[in-house]
């Protein structure tokens, strides 16, 4: 909706222009020469003339240059008769006259334009939040207790994020409890997380736990093109909870909103600061008894304006992680509970090869898997569907038709083979899970590692085996092919990435210390530092220096055990795709050679 107004006044606007520059470019009035009444006649005696037009009472000719000329005839002059006495054609055209309602209309268009544009801007800024267009209007999705029954057991894996918030579902079953005992309830609750971490489900499952209404809007929607109108919503938006309390007013992507004043660049946006402002004093003004609390999410809690989190306002914050192997393991069974699931499954496994997962992204997952399933007429997703499904949501689908040269094939198997030969050798790396030379996305090929417990930090042994592995792929094109492809473009690319925050941001590189060099970001409000050329060589060097560490190491593993580098890439040539356990086998006999 407000796509369809702001679209409109843009329209409008550009229809005035048009308009304008339309009348503008109209044919400018011709220029004639008058010429009185008297020598006109005299030039049609003396046979000067031969060839005239009459329109009205005006008659128009040139003369030999083209030069136009033209006399007004007095009324009764008979000079009609005089010109055809002399053989003059005589050419009459009448003036087509448009219908006076259609000139008196077009000649009103502007003004009618004019008009739209200015009561379009008056409902925008309107500070009593016009009611006939609900332009500040709130615009929230009001979600009825009944209808909706999302519960706590919807939500998975976030044990610690639901404790924290089961206090306020009491608070809103049973206001009263608390208010007698003098408690003061949080009026604002903060929930932040990356993305698809279930915040928004979490706001639902309270309400739906608390059998209150829940009003939804995200930060976005109240950030409007005219000044006032997003403080304008938020002031509907408190009426309407109010009136409905208990309620939940959720409020997604706060961010959106909330930013750090300072934050964004120098000139200031008023608009969302008159927005925010509002916001701060709606949830000011908040009176014990008013029975609302205020649920935001945001991924960006960084960039929230300070205000926001004063007591009073959002002072109760709750993370929603991520979920680890377990909570991984929960939400996939919720979400498996409503489509048909063979007894094969093992769901540990699943859940250990999704690391980084989000809940949205499992969910996603297991409706792939039920696609998938419907494609192939199974009567149940089994578990070669699930895993087709995980890998189609981690890496996109697979591209069976890409058209690859043989040569390609052979480069790219040796490219993957180098990778998961690397990782399988230097003990510490995740274990390889998988390999294959299918290409889904943009990749050609992919090694996938599983590592066996969830880590929580890395320290530099470990991302320095990941950085050789990263590299094996690209070293194995050299040693065989004795060339360089494009291939190994992702792959340098996160190992520069990988090596530069090893040095730059945990402290790894002993000629740097446990300094962090972080870039500005203004964007962010991240001062950061602006390094000095030296420090920034120094980098550079230390950078470097990690990088051929790990290319040396991937190298020399790779000659060392070329035997088994080639029978690895002629299984995957083979079979496509391999396994955790066909590499076993196949490094375990090329090793007995
Ligand atoms: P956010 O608001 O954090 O971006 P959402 O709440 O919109 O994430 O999550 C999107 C979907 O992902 C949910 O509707 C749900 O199906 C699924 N989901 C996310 N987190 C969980 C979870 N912890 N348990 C169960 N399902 C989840
Ligand atoms: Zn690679």
């Amino acid at each position: 909706m407000n796509y369809f107004y702001k679209n409109l006044s843009i329209w409008l606007i550009i229809a005035l222009v048009a308009l304008l520059v339309f009348n503008m470019l109209k044919k400018p009035a011709e220029t004639y020469h008058n010429v009185a009444f008297t020598e006109f006649l005299q030039k049609v005696d003396n046979e000067k003339l031969t060839k005239v037009s009459i329109k009205d009472d005006v008659v128009t000719w040139k003369n030999a240059d083209g030069i136009k000329f033209r006399t007004v005839i007095p009324p009764n002059s008979k000079a009609l008769d005089h010109l055809l006495s002399h053989n003059v054609t005589v050419n009459v055209e009448k003036e087509v006259k448009p219908h006076w309602f259609l000139t008196t209309f077009l000649s009103w268009i502007p003004f009618i334009l004019i008009g739209i544009l200015w009561f379009f801007y008056m409902r925008g800024s309107s500070q009593s939040g016009g009611k006939a267009m609900a332009f500040g209007k709130s615009r929230a999705q009001l979600i009825d207790p009944q209808k909706s029954k999302v519960t706590f057991d919807d939500v998975a894996g976030i044990d610690e994020a639901k404790e924290e918030l089961a206090e306020i579902v009491d608070f809103l079953k049973n206001p009263k409890k608390f208010t007698e005992a003098g408690a003061r309830i949080p009026t604002g609750v903060l929930l932040y997380g990356e993305p698809g971490t279930g915040k928004t489900l979490l706001a639902k499952a309270i309400a739906g736990e608390a059998g209150v209404p829940f009003y939804s809007i995200s930060g976005s929607n109240f950030v409007e093109m005219y000044v006032g109108v997003g403080a304008s919503r938020v002031r509907d938006l408190f009426k309407e909870g109010k009136k409905k309390a208990p309620c939940i007013i959720f409020i997604d992507e706060i961010d959106a909103v909330g930013r750090h004043r300072s934050a964004g660049g120098a000139a200031g946006n008023d608009e969302r600061e008159q927005t925010l402002n509002q916001l701060l004093v709606e949830m000011d003004g908040f009176e014990v008894n008013d029975h609302v609390i205020v649920i935001a999410a945001t991924n960006r809690q960084d960039i929230l304006d300070p205000a926001l989190l004063r007591p009073g306002r959002f002072d109760r914050q709750v993370l929603v992680p991520l979920p680890d192997v377990g909570g991984r393991e929960k939400i996939l069974k919720v979400h498996a509970s409503k489509v048909k699931i063979g007894n094969d499954i093992d769901w540990k496994t699943i859940a250990q090869g999704t690391p980084g997962f989000s809940g949205a992204q499992l969910a996603n997952m297991i409706n792939e898997a039920a696609l998938l399933m419907a494609r192939k007429n199974a009567p149940v997703i089994n578990m070669a569907i699930l895993e087709e499904a995980k890998d189609k949501v981690m890496m996109g689908a697979e591209r069976r038709s890409m058209i690859i040269t043989e040569k390609e094939k052979k480069i790219t198997a040796y490219h993957e083979s180098g990778h998961a030969l690397v990782a399988w050798m230097l003990p510490g790396a995740d274990p390889v899970h998988k390999v294959t030379i299918i290409p889904r996305g943009r990749a050609l090929g992919l090694t996938m590692q599983l590592p066996e417990i969830e880590r929580n930090s890395h320290d530099r042994t470990y991302l320095f085996n990941n950085l050789c592995t990263l590299l094996g792929g690209r070293i194995a094109e050299e040693i065989v092919f004795n060339e360089t492809t494009t291939g190994a473009g992702n792959d340098i690319e996160r190992v520069s990435d990988l090596a530069r925050r090893m040095v730059c941001e945990w402290g790894m590189s002993e000629e740097i210390g446990p300094i962090t060099y972080v870039q500005p970001d203004p964007l962010n409000g991240r001062a950061g530092q602006i390094l000095s050329e030296e420090t920034a060589q120094l980098i550079n060097k230390e950078v470097k220096r990690l990088i051929n560490d790990a290319y040396d190491r991937a190298k020399s593993i790779l000659t060392e055990n070329r035997a088994a580098l080639d029978a690895i890439t002629q299984a995957l040539l083979e079979k496509e795709t391999i396994s955790r356990e066909d590499i076993e086998r196949i490094v375990n006999n090329s090793a007995r050679k």
